[in-house]
């Protein structure tokens, strides 16, 4: 049986012999139904109209994304540390090169996903992995589509994946939204992954949050302030976002602060 994937939001589904009768993940006031109706693919139909893409990020990180776009148009970052590799978010696709690739630089040890946006194919991944465990916080199991015996369900603020690779749970966008800190990102200097939690915008010297960002909802003055907090004891200078390009390349932490009090600024009409 297939595991039917909605074509908006890139979630793969239990096995089923129909499509299921609906998307919960789009169904959410945070996503939404196209006007054209809910509309499922297998990973086998869009490994006959797609392909993965790959690009350089910076030492140790390589992004993957899907070409054309797909769904939400993420792309995930496979992360190599001397500690230990991990996929950071994921996408729908998963092809032959791609596997190959990271098989070929050392593997992964785990799979970490920022919030269930971007669950899509992880199972898949996992499995043409090796079976590594998948972590995602324990705060949005209810979103989990297609469960699996890989799937860790993390609890509390942070967990330490390996020396210097630590999830930090920030809350806001999903309850358990979570963000990656990398501390030899940035030559040194420490990286954010931060997927939609602490969204990179389009001038690339911002970040912003949202509750939902295709329909605008915006998020809490000090739910903002409990993100901010979160990540407050971790040294980073870059932070990349969820989508290609969305990278603040150099000062990411002065630029947080001075995001979230533009934020507060705009909330409170001072
Ligand atoms: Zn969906
Ligand atoms: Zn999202």
């Amino acid at each position: 049986m297939p595991n039917f994937i909605c074509t908006t939001c890139g979630t793969q589904h239990a096995a089923s012999e129909q499509p299921p009768a609906g998307c919960a993940i789009c169904q959410d006031e945070r996503q939404y139904i196209k006007v054209t109706g809910q509309q499922w693919t297998t990973l086998e139909r869009l490994r006959l109209t797609s392909r993965t893409s790959i690009r350089f990020e910076e030492p140790g990180l390589i992004g993957i994304g899907i070409d054309p776009p797909f769904a939400i148009g993420q792309r995930a970052l496979f992360l190599r540390t001397p500690q230990g590799n991990i996929l950071w978010d994921c996408v729908s696709l998963l092809d032959e090169s791609v596997v190959e690739m990271i098989r070929a630089l050392g593997g992964i040890a785990a799979l970490a996903i920022s919030h269930p946006h971007y669950y899509t194919a992880m199972v898949d991944w996992s499995r043409a992995l090796g079976g590594v465990p998948i972590y995602l916080h324990a705060a949005d199991r209810s979103w989990v589509m297609r469960p699996d015996k890989a799937i860790v369900f993390w609890e509390g603020e942070t967990k330490l994946l390996a020396e210097g690779l630590t999830l930090v749970r920030c809350g806001g966008h999903f309850a358990g939204g979570t963000v990656l800190h990398w501390r030899g990102g940035a030559d040194g200097k420490g990286a954010l992954l931060s997927g939609d939690i602490i969204q990179v915008v389009a001038d690339r010297k911002h970040v912003s949050f949202m509750y939902s960002y295709p329909n605008y909802i915006p998020l809490a003055a000090n739910v903002v302030e409990q993100i901010a907090q979160a990540v407050e004891p971790f040294p980073y200078d870059r932070v990349y976002g969820a989508f290609w390009d969305m990278v603040i390349e150099r000062e990411g932490k002065a630029v947080v602060a001075r995001s979230v009090e533009r934020y507060r600024r705009a909330l409170s009409g001072q």
